[in-house]
């Protein structure tokens, strides 16, 4: 079965930052790469916030996550790679000749030596209101992200959470919304101490401790709430126009950690080199635990490259340590042709 597959060097599961780094630095270094993402678009967690400002990764001035999404795809895409989307991988088998085979829940396979699991914290779901038919105004006026604040302007919107992105849509919405409404169970907010305290003082009507126990629609739209306090168990019915659920996230690694992969704390446990227990299997971003992780984007990047470096010395145990710096590598030469710039010297650009 094995000779119907195209094999390929590295197969990056997981499609967030981490992967789309990964899958372009393994351009860089000239290996057959194929990425492998469960959702039917690139991102990871940073589809949670396309719409908030980005501004700690090295070399960018600020820019919106969705822009940032856009930029990592481009150059994930610089060596052409293999991009597989809507696949959860959830099989693997080894085969005689060191080789793996990759299973995806649809059924399909991929041939490959190595792995990079980029995976994050998994195939993340929101977590849903738990209230019995919510999810039919999912198409209408329920949301569980905020994807574009303009959707809001001029309208009531309540929001259910008290968390950090909670607290952050309501400051965000309150200059733009005609009213926010925050309802939560505790009185204390998750939220970054900077960020509750400019809600406690803007226009936010806060309700605490109270929690969404009730919708009332028009058959189509939510058009009011019924909160119900969590010690009194008094209700109150709010008019709103739009409803906006922060519950949390809901993370799940499905068959993929019955693999034999040591784990601790639910994150896999690798060496300096990123290697897993298993040889052959590399793991990436915020999969992975070691001391000095840093679980940022930034991290992401770097995390991309040592685990690839390693993949790479898998495959060729004779190969240079880490690939050229960008600046030198002959692989830029044509791409640096097809910019229009024809000799070494970029000093005008
Ligand atoms: C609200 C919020 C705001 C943030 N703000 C910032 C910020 O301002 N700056 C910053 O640097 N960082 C920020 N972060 C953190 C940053 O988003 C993460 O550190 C980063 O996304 C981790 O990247 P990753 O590629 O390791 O994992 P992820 O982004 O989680 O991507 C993992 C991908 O793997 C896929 N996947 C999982 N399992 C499988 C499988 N079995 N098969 C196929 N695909 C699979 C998932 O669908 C997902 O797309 C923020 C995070 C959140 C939640």
């Amino acid at each position: 079965m094995t000779e119907q597959l195209e094999l390929y060097d590295v197969t990056i599961i997981g499609g967030g930052p981490a992967g789309m780094y990964t899958a372009f630095y393994s351009g860089m270094r000239d290996l057959k790469t194929k990425l492998i993402e469960a959702k039917p678009e690139l991102g990871g967690r940073m589809l949670i916030y396309p719409e908030k400002m980005i501004w700690d990764v090295g070399g960018m001035t600020p820019i919106l996550c969705e822009k940032l999404i856009g930029q990592l795809e481009q150059q994930a895409r610089t060596f052409d790679p293999t991009i597989v989307l809507g696949q959860q991988i959830t099989g693997l088998s080894r085969q005689e000749d060191g080789t793996f085979i990759l299973t995806a829940a649809t059924g399909e396979k991929h041939h490959t030596r190595t792995i990079i699991l980029a995976i994050g914290y998994g195939i993340l779901t929101m977590q849903k209101l738990e209230i019995e038919g919510a999810d039919r105004y999912e198409v209408t006026n329920l949301h569980y992200t905020v994807q574009e604040l303009e959707v809001f302007r001029g309208k009531r919107v309540l929001i259910s959470g008290g968390g950090n992105s909670a607290v952050d849509w309501a400051n965000e919405l309150e200059p733009i919304a005609e009213k926010v409404t925050i309802v939560h169970r505790r009185d204390q907010f998750g939220g970054h101490e900077k960020n509750v305290s400019i809600m406690r003082e803007s226009s936010v009507d806060i309700r605490t401790p109270y929690a969404v126990t009730q919708l009332h629609s028009n058959g189509e739209n939510i058009e009011q709430v019924t909160i119900t306090h969590m010690e009194t168990e008094e209700t109150e019915r709010i008019e709103v126009d739009a409803v906006i659920v922060n519950h949390g996230l809901k993370c799940d690694y499905g068959p993929l950690v019955e693999w034999g992969l040591e784990m601790k704390d639910e994150l896999a446990v690798v060496n300096g080199k990123l290697e897993t227990n298993i040889p052959g299997i590399f793991a990436a971003g915020d999969f992975i635990n070691y001391d000095s992780k840093v679980r940022l984007i930034a991290g992401a990047f770097t995390d991309g490259a040592l685990a690839l470096n390693s993949a790479k010395l898998y495959i060729d145990p004779e190969a240079p340590k880490v690939a050229y710096v960008s600046s030198h590598n002959i692989r830029f030469k044509e791409k640096n042709k097809q910019l229009g710039l024809d000799d070494d010297n970029y000093r005008n650009v």
